[in-house]
C-alpha cells in the first residue's frame, strides 16, 4: 500500500526533475545566445571536454561484473531446468545479483543505477 503510493511520489518527482532538465534547453533556445555557445557544449566543441565526461560524475558501470552475474544467472537457469527434467532436488534459490554500482531505493526497495537513482530519490 505505502510502497505503490511511494512509487507514484517518486514518478512524479522523475517527471518534475526531467522538466527541470529542460527547462536549461529551453531557456537557451529563448534567449539569443544560440544553444550550441553554452559554456558546456562549447567545451565539446573545443575539445575541452568530451560528452562522455559527465557520465563519468558517476561510477562508471562494471561491465564485467554484469557480464559474469549474466553468466551466472543463465548456468543457474540451466541447473533449474536440468533438475525439473531429472526430478532432483531444484538448486537453492539466490535472488538475482544487483550490480555493486546500483543504488537501492530507500523507499521502494527497488534498485537503480546512479544515474537513474539521483532522478528517483532527491538527496
Ligand atoms: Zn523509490
Amino acid at each position: 500500500m505505502y510502497q505503490k503510493k511511494h512509487q507514484a511520489i517518486c514518478r512524479k518527482i522523475l517527471t518534475n526533475k526531467r522538466k527541470t532538465f529542460d527547462a536549461g534547453k529551453q531557456r537557451a533556445t529563448d534567449s539569443d545566445i544560440p544553444y550550441a555557445a553554452t559554456k558546456k557544449t562549447l567545451q565539446i566543441y573545443t575539445g575541452q571536454i568530451r560528452p562522455q565526461d559527465e557520465k563519468s560524475k558517476y561510477k562508471k558501470p562494471n561491465w564485467r561484473e554484469r557480464h559474469q552475474s549474466l553468466i551466472k544467472s543463465i548456468r543457474e537457469a540451466r541447473s533449474v531446468t536440468q533438475a525439473i527434467k531429472s526430478g532432483g532436488p531444484l538448486p537453492k534459490f539466490r535472488p538475482t545479483e544487483i550490480p555493486s554500482d546500483y543504488v537501492e531505493c530507500p523507499y521502494c526497495n527497488r534498485n537503480f543505477n546512479q544515474h537513474a537513482a539521483q532522478r528517483h530519490t532527491p538527496l
